[in-house]
């Protein structure tokens, strides 16, 4: 029982809010949470003065949603026929369902005949030749043979032995359809189930639907709504008391038994994350760097205008920054890796060179399967092109007939095969060389700024390459900047601004002088 009350409380405070302006939602606000009050208790209670709070009284009464009943309340310091206002639940729920049952009906009434008002005229008829007008029916009865348009009879008849009569297209008839009647009918049929909806904003709901808490307050099988009389309550010790909230369903309500199923007192704007503009698009919104502060300053009276100001400069100045941002550190993760990468494949080359020295000339018994790949290749390139001075290991040139032709005459190559191999290295110390050179450039570089060639001015844009110096220097300069454009914007003397040096912390003296 108790639930259904919670129901119908719900519904109850729906509608008013749907229908009625806002001394009637509060008279019903304030009557569901004290369940009855006298009217000489109301008007103080909603601050409203006591001429409106009658006459809108009587309003809600005559829409039968608030009732009222005389009770003895000499005890509670009233007299002996006390005039109590209260909503008679059960009456006030068969009152919404008949009457939203009547507004239905009548929106499908209007649609359905604006439907069937379709009928047909005769062209003539709006110059007052002919009086052609025809149901769907009637307009049927005369069809053109040739092109099985509907003719007007009465014309038809008029011109059909008439050779010099008017053209068939002058007496053929239109549709006149209530297109503008229909598409208002559709129109406020949809409004109206937009309306008595409920309506979800993410997970929250905004408002329950008016249709679904209809369906809940059904409540088949059980008991019936309580019509909550106050001489009722009044015996059982239930309801207001002249204290606020104590009505029948106070304890469900305060256990989160409500119906939007949350805990009293949070209202949906409390975790309205996101907000929508008229057009429908979400709107993004992130918190300016400094502009709590701001906001903060701006909502404070503050004993001095000028340092309030001054405050206000140095926390719009704030908004320009170094800070290194996700981005920034992401590449800084990636140069660290490519680096890596570039040191791992300096080591791999130092390596080789030392094996390709430790070698020697012994081209047979090497465990090393990459050296000894290595020496094949050699020995078998030094075979093919022996002459070529920009040979390098690797190169094409691998036939089984010059791998034979080495083993055959292997003693007349071994000379070239000393000279390559000496080119070979003297190649890679060139590379190695290059590659140290650019090692140190890399290193000094880093020191200061690194400067990669893939990036058009990492210095301008990545403030985390930057040492704390740097950083630091830049920031005052952006700063500066920034709070002579502030200071340009709010038209303040930049003289006294600048003459600190520093806004965050103005020179004492200066302070104390205003
Ligand atoms: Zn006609």
């Amino acid at each position: 029982m108790s639930d259904l009350t919670v129901f119908a409380e719900a519904l109850i405070a729906t509608v008013a809010r749907a229908f009625y302006d806002d001394e009637a939602i509060c008279i019903i606000d304030v009557l569901i949470r004290d369940k009855f009050l006298r009217d000489d208790d109301m008007a103080p209670r909603l601050n409203m003065p006591a001429k409106k709070l009658r006459s809108t009284l009587q309003f809600l009464q005559d829409e039968h949603l608030v009732n009222s009943e005389t009770v003895d309340d000499l005890s509670q310091g009233g007299s002996q026929s006390t005039k109590f206002w209260y909503i008679d639940y059960n009456r006030a729920v068969h009152t919404i369902r008949l009457r939203l049952h009547l507004l239905r009906k009548e929106l499908e009434a209007a649609e359905s005949r604006s439907r069937s008002s379709s009928f047909y005229l005769c062209p003539g008829h709006d110059l007052r030749r002919c009086n052609g007008r025809y149901t769907e029916e009637e307009a049927q009865q005369m069809i053109d043979i040739n092109t099985g348009v509907f003719l007007c009879q009465e014309c038809y008849l008029n011109y059909q032995n008439d050779p010099n009569g008017p053209k068939a297209d002058t007496y053929t008839l239109r549709l006149v359809d209530n297109a503008d009647d229909l598409r208002l009918a559709v129109d406020n049929i949809r409004r109206v189930n937009v309306q008595l909806s409920g309506k979800m904003i993410g997970s929250e709901q905004l408002r329950a639907g008016v249709y679904d808490l209809l369906q809940k307050v059904r409540g088949k099988g059980k008991a019936p709504i309580t019509s909550n009389l106050p001489s009722e309550n009044f015996a059982l010790g239930r309801g207001s008391k002249r204290l606020a909230g104590t009505g029948r369903t106070a304890g469900i309500k305060a256990l989160g038994g409500g119906v939007l199923g949350k805990p009293p007192g949070s209202g949906f704007q409390s975790d309205l994350t996101f907000l929508k503009n008229a057009m429908g698009d979400g709107l993004h919104f992130c918190i300016e760097k400094g502009g709590s502060a701001r906001a903060n300053l701006l909502s404070q009276r503050h004993s001095n205008p000028q340092r309030k100001k001054r405050k206000l400069l140095d926390a719009a100045a704030t908004r320009v920054g170094t800070t290194v941002t996700l981005l920034e550190q992401n590449e800084v993760v990636e140069r660290g890796k490519r680096q890596k990468q570039q040191q791992a494949e300096l080591d791999r080359q130092e390596r080789e060179k030392q094996l390709q020295e430790n070698g020697g000339n012994d081209s047979n018994g090497k465990d090393d399967d990459n050296k000894k790949k290595k020496k094949n290749d050699k020995n078998d390139n030094g075979g093919a092109d022996d002459n070529s001075n920009s040979k390098k290991p690797g190169m094409p040139g691998l036939t089984g007939m010059e791998w034979l032709n080495n083993n055959i005459s292997r003693g007349g190559l071994d000379e070239e095969m000393e000279k390559l191999r000496k080119q070979d290295i003297e190649q890679e110390e060139l590379l190695l060389a290059a590659a140290a050179e650019e090692e140190d450039e890399m290193l000094n570089d880093q020191s200061k700024i690194i400067v990669l060639s893939d990036y058009i001015d990492p210095a301008e844009q990545a403030p985390s390459l930057w040492d704390e110096i740097t950083r630091k220097v830049t920031f005052q300069s952006f700063y500066k900047k920034e709070i002579g454009r502030q200071a340009k914007i709010l038209h303040l003397s930049e003289h006294n601004e600048t003459a600190g040096g520093n806004f965050s912390s103005p020179p004492k003296g200066l302070l104390f002088g205003w």
